[in-house]
């Protein structure tokens, strides 16, 4: 059995994107189940898109999602440089043995001679392709041109109606006509080789066994198919996974706040929601279970069970996830990773008793760790009132449930919510007021709204010395 090898490719261009985290976990899962090899391969060949910061970013996210590769940019394998640009001799090599062997010329047309040709066939409602006009140059007027200096690039020339047919995993046999295929650019003039070459002489070289990457690089295969023909290598196994929609059928939005998986990391998703629902992104497992932790998806995940039709991504879908794994996490590992949000917030979360009741409440109610930030804040900075609720506080009723409860609640020995309720219920009985009457003003005056958690948990987070001194604040002085 061949050892399975299978790469993550991206180009440096800016964020991890679902897209191409689906395409990571994908091999990941794929690679790990089948105790194969991970590899990370950036492909920065194409310089004017480079993003500064990008690589460093891919990887750390990559990181933080638990998908750790094997080899890679930082963990040398046997296989590297893992960076394409660091390669450049690799692809030169090829493109040469490829000229050699007359699979490939070189082309001298300049930027304007191709636009202008270009227009021409747009203008005559021809197919827009390279004429082949460079193909047609002598021997002896290439070694001119290039002794005399003129640039270059190297084109492939794909032959001329023929069917490229492959076995593809997941769709079954493809066919694909070469007649609306240009004749390729593999090397540019300079010295850079296009995706097409370098991805496959990297696949060669680094011993891929399959190519699992989106839909989106399908037609780019018979290219790639006739390179490993031209140059005497067996291909990888094909595998192209399906788009990925928005629910409207749309393709799944481009702008990249919408999409990269650090915005909704910083919005509040957990890694855990992440990668189980991306799993699910265009694989189901054999039952209709849906809660899969990344080491349990390791164990089920195989390619058979990739759909050809296209995934959806439904957002309620993540934040029903979300919700799930905010209340299945262990208390403290939630803490901890909301901890340097209520720091942004300014919260003094020093007391970690305080911190974490207040989490433990929080989590049942929300659905993002931002949302539970915002929960909380009533137990860290109450709102001010307004006007209208100031009123409500000063009237004789509210006056007499603060007053009852700043007396009362000193003589608590034990801080817990059975012996706040009695102190509630006891209160109840003693003013003899009762429902909205007895529970708005304290509400207002503990949290600043009418509405909020159980208030025996809601003082007990808050503390006897802060419950005492909000509510003194609303106690008017004729009344104390
Ligand atoms: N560099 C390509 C990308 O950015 C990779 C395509 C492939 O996996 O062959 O998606």
């Amino acid at each position: 059995m061949q050892q399975v090898r299978v790469r993550f490719a991206p180009s440096p261009t800016g964020f991890l994107h679902i897209g191409g985290l689906r395409t990571a976990l994908y091999n990941y899962l794929f690679a790990r189940k089948e105790k194969g090899t991970f590899i990370l391969r950036i492909e920065d060949t194409d310089q004017s898109r480079i993003v500064p910061g990008a690589i460093e970013n891919l990887i750390v996210s990559l990181h933080n999602l638990g998908l750790d590769f094997d080899e890679g940019p930082g963990k040398e394998g046997s296989f590297g440089p893992y960076i394409q640009s660091q390669r450049l001799n690799l692809y030169q090599k090829q493109a040469q043995i490829l000229l050699e062997k007359g699979f490939a010329y070189p082309c001298f047309c300049s930027s304007e001679t191709l636009t202008n040709m270009r227009k021409e066939q747009q203008e005559k409602g021809e197919f827009v392709k390279y004429d082949r006009r460079c193909l047609a140059l002598s021997k002896a007027e290439i070694e001119r041109k290039i002794a005399a200096g003129e640039k270059y690039v190297i084109r492939l020339k794909i032959p001329d109606n023929r069917k490229f047919s492959f076995f593809d995993l997941i769709r079954g046999e493809v066919e694909m006509d070469s007649s609306q295929s240009d004749d390729q650019v593999l090397l540019k003039s300079d010295g850079f080789p296009t995706y097409h070459l370098a991805s496959v002489v990297d696949d060669h070289f680094m011993q891929i066994s399959h190519i699992i990457r989106g839909e989106e690089w399908l037609s780019s295969t018979p290219k790639h198919i006739f390179l490993y023909e031209c140059l005497g290598w067996e291909a990888p196994k094909w595998v192209h996974l399906p788009l990925i929609l928005n629910p409207d059928r749309t393709k799944l939005s481009k702008r990249m706040n919408d999409v990269s998986v650090d915005n909704y990391l910083a919005n509040g998703y957990l890694r855990e929601a992440i990668v189980n629902f991306v799993a699910l992104l265009g694989w189901h497992p054999a039952d209709d279970r849906e809660l899969f932790t990344l080491e349990e998806l390791c164990d089920v995940f195989s390619l058979k069970r990739v759909n050809k039709a296209n995934a959806i991504f439904d957002l309620a879908k993540l934040d029903w996830m979300n919700g799930h794994y905010l209340r299945s996490l262990p208390l403290e590992e939630i803490a901890l990773r909301c901890k340097p949000l209520f720091l942004e917030k300014g919260y003094d979360i020093s007391d970690p008793e305080k911190y974490h009741l207040s989490i433990a409440v929080a989590r049942e109610r929300c659905s993002l760790l931002n949302e539970i930030v915002d929960y909380c804040k009533m137990f860290y900075q109450p709102d001010t009132l307004t006007e209208e609720e100031e009123k409500i506080l000063a009237t004789p009723e509210a006056q007499k449930v603060l007053a009852w409860f700043v007396q009362k609640l000193p003589t608590i020995t034990n801080w817990e919510t059975e012996e706040i309720q009695n102190i509630i219920n006891a209160g109840i009985t003693a003013l003899g007021i009762k429902g909205k009457a007895f529970y708005i003003p304290l509400r207002l005056a503990l949290i600043g709204k009418m509405h909020g958690p159980e208030l025996p948990s809601t003082f007990a987070i808050i503390g006897l010395e802060e419950s005492l001194q909000r509510l003194k604040c609303y106690l008017l002085k004729n009344e104390e």
